[in-house]
């Protein structure tokens, strides 16, 4: 009987020590996956003697479709995301095909360990309070929306962590953001950037607005700006949540 089930799944953020019991067990179990050849080649060792769907970072519907195809030939198969699947991953693309075309398999989305939550615990505790998370990418949402957006958050005083800060080629709305906060917040606000957070080329950083590295930012940089109660002590970015306010300590 084919389970008419497909398992969306977080990797974590790069370490096998990172990657949720849960998810290591359904990959294991799984005969199929699909990925993009980058995450896939994090892992090899749990991936060998699997059948592999993989193509670049564009195919990334193409490759979910056969990934359906084959849950629906009685497969069992796993489609895999960095950090969790459901945020910035495939889950929601995996469930909207589904529900166009293939309505008898059931998506299940099983969590990972994003990337702000690795980034964070590197940098110290900088999302102690409440924080929005923004993609910088226009590939799907407008870089009008992205801005207003930005601008919001800012205006809120909220600490931005911002995934898909830049790529080769798209390297200005990292700018306009600084700018934003740098406006909103102040020139001494804090920023940490990871790259490659918990794999070999781990890259940390913290800096002030004002100082902000921008040629350091690349595809697998996860940046977090700062709010006003942000601050970088004994090399520890942190966001003071006010305790000390509160009740002195
Ligand atoms: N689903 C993923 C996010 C995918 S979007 C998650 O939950 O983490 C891809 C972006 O995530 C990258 O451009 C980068 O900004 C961030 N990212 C993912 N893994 C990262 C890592 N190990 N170190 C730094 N940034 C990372």
């Amino acid at each position: 009987m084919p389970e008419n089930k497909i398992y969306a799944v977080g990797l974590g953020p790069g370490s096998k020590d990172l990657m949720a019991p849960k998810a290591l067990e359904i990959l294991r179990s799984c005969n199929v996956i699909a990925g993009y050849k980058y995450y896939l080649e994090q892992f090899p060792d749990l991936f060998a003697g699997k059948t592999i769907i993989s193509s670049g970072m564009t195919g990334e519907i193409q490759r979910c479709r056969e990934a359906l195809e084959a849950a629906r030939s009685g497969k069992r198969v796993a489609v895999i995301s960095s950090g969790d699947a459901g945020i910035y991953g495939m889950a929601g693309l995996l469930m909207e095909l589904a529900e166009k075309d293939f309505p008898e398999i059931e998506v299940e989305t099983v969590p990972g360990i994003t990337a702000a939550s690795a980034v964070g615990a590197l940098l110290g505790a900088p999302l102690m309070n409440d924080f929005a998370t923004i993609s910088l990418s226009d590939l799907m949402t407008p870089e009008k929306v992205i801005i207003k957006r930005l601008e919001g958050v800012a205006e809120a005083d909220l600490v931005c962590v911002l995934y898909n800060p830049a790529s080769k080629k798209r390297r200005t709305l990292i700018r306009t953001a600084v700018d934003i906060y740098r406006r909103a917040v102040g020139e001494e606000t804090v920023a940490g950037i990871v790259t490659d957070a918990c794999r070999p080329d781990q890259q940390v950083m913290t800096c002030t607005l004002k100082d902000f590295p921008f040629d350091e930012i690349g595809m697998k940089t996860l940046v977090v700006l700062g709010n006003s109660r942000t601050v970088l002590r004994n090399g520890k970015m942190y966001t003071l949540r006010g305790y000390d306010d509160k009740y002195g300590i």
